[in-house]
């Protein structure tokens, strides 16, 4: 038997009605959507078209500023480096948060080489970014802000209305990476004035491999350069045939969040904190990050005097969480989030991440609960 899914910051399965919506893009409609002269390509076309309706939608963006990537990880890489790529001599400054995601501070660190200057702004315990030292790092030197909604570790929500105006104010541009909050608490992109957002489908119950980037249309244009030329595909900013059946399934994906979102959130925060209420009866369990505002369906804790790998080593046949960041537990490496916040190596190993998703069940919720604190009370014996 599997064990029960907590993991759903690292990614989620396929909903099946997306799957249904798929299969046809792979066989009866293989078309090219580039395909200008034959019905093949006019349905791949047509379809392609109505899944930037769909995932546009859930952003409250137009279907026209979408760019279909590979995903986040290009998403970020293209917003990032291809701004920069055309920055103007006198905003050669970015400012970032030093509890994103290695898809973000890997280009920026990238950038740095060549002569970008970048701050890394601190946050506080909770994982929180102080407004007013924002405010400190933005000048008229700062090409970009980069900062993300929701945080894949600790689920903290950063106030991304008062970061676009911080970065305005100064003629910034404000990317920010909503890959975590997408499906659950979409931004929108129109009320919140930001400038670029990146999506992923795997996390929201679409495929893996597709993303998107959105790019707002603003005058004079967002100037951006592609990372990958070719055939000028997506308006010229990413080139290569389009991956139609997984574009297709993140349309389906997004409109199936789109209608689901509100009571998904609702349901998934009950579970949650019934999750926490039952795994706050061990002593010497914490929560990292703070209650309020952060997304309904994560919960990360900590356990005093129990070695983090060896617990997640104990109920791994059983239930499937994490110690952090998927790239980060790669690398065995103590979570940068969890440090950032000024946790020690040892507390920040000693973590756990639950992620809550759209077929977690209560019963599941009680098992896992259960396991984790049979399993803590076993190890501190
Ligand atoms: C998963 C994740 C990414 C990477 O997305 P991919 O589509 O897997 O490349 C980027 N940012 C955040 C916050 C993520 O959680």
């Amino acid at each position: 038997m599997n064990p029960i899914y907590l993991d759903s910051h690292a990614t989620t399965p396929v909903d099946p009605r997306v799957l249904d919506a798929m299969l046809p893009f792979f066989t009866e409609h293989f078309g090219n959507a580039a395909s200008r002269n034959h019905p093949f390509g006019w349905t791949a076309n047509k379809a392609v078209a109505q899944a930037r309706e769909q995932v546009g939608s859930l952003i409250g963006a137009r279907f026209r500023d979408l760019v279909f990537t590979s995903g986040a990880t290009e998403s970020n890489n293209l917003a990032i480096k291809g701004t920069a790529a055309r920055a103007p001599h006198d905003r050669r400054h970015i400012v970032t948060v030093s509890t994103e995601h290695r898809a973000v501070l890997d280009p920026c660190r990238a950038l740095e080489r060549d002569g970008f200057r970048v701050t890394y702004l601190e946050v506080d315990r909770e994982g929180r970014i102080d407004l007013d030292r924002l405010r400190g790092a933005v000048g008229s030197e700062t090409l970009l802000v980069s900062t993300m909604s929701a945080n894949n570790e600790i689920g903290v929500m950063h106030p991304l209305a008062e970061i676009a105006e911080i970065a305005h104010a100064q003629g910034a541009l404000l990317h920010c990476d909503a890959v975590q909050s997408a499906g659950l608490v979409p931004p929108n992109v129109k009320e919140l004035g930001v400038d670029l957002v990146s999506l992923s489908a795997h996390k929201m119950y679409g495929p893996k491999g597709v993303g998107a980037l959105y790019v707002a249309k603003r005058d004079p244009a967002i100037d951006l350069e592609a990372l990958i030329d070719g055939g000028g595909h997506e308006r010229g900013y990413r080139s290569g045939t389009l991956n139609v059946p997984a574009i297709v399934g993140f349309g389906k994906a997004a409109e199936l969040c789109g209608e689901s979102a509100d009571s998904d959130a609702v349901r998934l925060r009950a579970l949650r904190d019934r999750l926490w209420a039952a795994l706050s009866t061990l002593d010497g369990i914490h929560m990292n990050g703070p209650m309020e505002p952060r997304l309904p369906h994560n919960l990360n804790v900590r356990v005093d005097d129990v070695h983090g790998e060896s617990l997640l080593k104990a109920i791994a046949a059983d239930v499937a969480v994490s110690s952090g960041a998927a790239c980060a537990t790669a690398s065995a490496e103590p979570s940068h989030v969890l440090r950032a916040m000024g946790l020690s190596d040892e507390q920040a190993r000693a973590s756990i991440r639950f992620g809550l998703g759209r077929f977690t069940t209560e019963p599941e919720i009680d098992a896992a609960a259960e396991i984790v604190i049979k399993t803590v009370r076993h190890l501190r014996r």
